[in-house]
């Protein structure tokens, strides 16, 4: 109960322009700046960076150039751009080649053809390079449009792709993961960063949590490479029973979780022998990014407000 309706005053707060400004000219200012717990920083020199240090404690990356619901097609176009720039980048320093990106950032709001464009110009760059380019799950309006896409570009030969699911959806369970499965795609399952309707979406933590023991077990045992990704120490136990229990090496799928959150949980893991892959966020549009965070833990509010309180004094 209070998960959902910390998410709701999050959505809500995240629209706040005054709260915005004060975000964006305060979050990222010094290298000890709040936001910099949760965003590798603005640039792409920064995000290197940190992806070096990831690398270097034994696990592996996927680089998020953060932005997303565009609203013109201009910006889509330069998100595009930015991106092959970003791929440029990855190739020049050797970091795994490895992206996350969201369909909306591409212009999937504003005309759903030319998103498609963007996404295969960035695929055409990506793809010969050997990237596995992952599109993240926006919120239930896009579950749909996001999976046709993904099936689209996959029957036209791009196989470096991958999906995300949200264990909170009931369609998950219903259809969608069959369908990917199916599909033969490599699925990522989280539990769902976005405010959801009763009708689309369990208004219970405990039955999300629940669906997503159901689903990992699944994709542990008939996914295909699949990414467990979530922060929550009893989904990370249970997974690694039940592959234990079944006989699945560590070897056919990988833990992920988010830059800056539950360091200790990465470092156990690898230390236990399994894969782990950090999602690296990073770039200027961190701020709705930066909210989802907030709200999936209410007790990341009070380190903020001391860090707005501390920089602005
Ligand atoms: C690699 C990765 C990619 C993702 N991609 C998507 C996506 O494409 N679409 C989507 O809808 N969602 C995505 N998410 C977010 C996901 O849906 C959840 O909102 C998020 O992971 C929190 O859920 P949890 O599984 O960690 O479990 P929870 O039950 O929310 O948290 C379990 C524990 O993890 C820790 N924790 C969780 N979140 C935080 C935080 N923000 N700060 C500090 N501690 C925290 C706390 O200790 C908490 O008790 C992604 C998550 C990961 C890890």
């Amino acid at each position: 109960m209070l998960d959902s309706v910390a998410k709701a005053f999050f959505h809500l707060i995240a629209q706040s322009r005054i709260l915005k400004t004060l975000a964006s000219r305060y979050g990222m200012r010094k290298p000890t700046s709040f936001a910099r717990r949760f965003i590798a920083g603005e640039t792409i020199t920064e995000a290197i960076e940190a992806a070096r240090a990831v690398e270097a404690r034994g696990m592996t990356i996927t680089l998020d150039l953060l932005g997303e619901s565009v609203t013109n097609l201009d910006e889509a176009d330069a998100a595009t751009r930015a991106y092959q720039t970003v791929i440029e980048a990855i190739i020049a320093s050797g970091i795994g080649r490895n992206l996350s990106l969201k369909l909306t950032q591409l212009g999937l709001d504003v005309d759903k053809a030319s998103a498609i464009d963007n996404l295969r110009k960035i695929l055409e760059r990506a793809d010969p390079a050997g990237f596995f380019v992952r599109i993240d799950m926006e919120s239930s309006a896009y579950t749909d449009v996001t999976l046709e896409i993904v099936e689209t570009l996959w029957h036209h030969g791009y196989r470096q792709i991958g999906v995300v699911l949200q264990s909170a959806l009931y369609r998950t369970e219903e259809r969608d993961l069959a369908r990917v499965n199916a599909l033969g795609a490599r699925i990522r399952l989280v539990k769902g960063a976005y405010k959801e309707p009763r009708h689309v979406a369990h208004p219970r933590k405990a039955d999300a949590d629940a669906a997503y023991t159901r689903v990992m077990k699944t994709l542990i045992t008939e996914g295909h490479y699949p990414a467990i990704a979530t922060h929550d120490p009893r989904m990370i136990e249970l997974a690694r029973e039940w592959a234990r229990e079944r006989g699945v090496p560590p070897d056919r799928f990988e833990f992920q979780m988010l830059y800056g959150v539950r360091r200790d949980l990465q470092a156990m893991l690898v230390k236990a022998g399994y894969r782990v892959r950090v999602y690296i966020p990073f770039g200027r549009e961190w701020f709705p990014y930066f909210m989802r965070r907030l709200g999936e833990r209410p007790a990341n509010v009070m380190f903020v407000i001391r860090g707005i309180l501390g920089e602005s004094g």
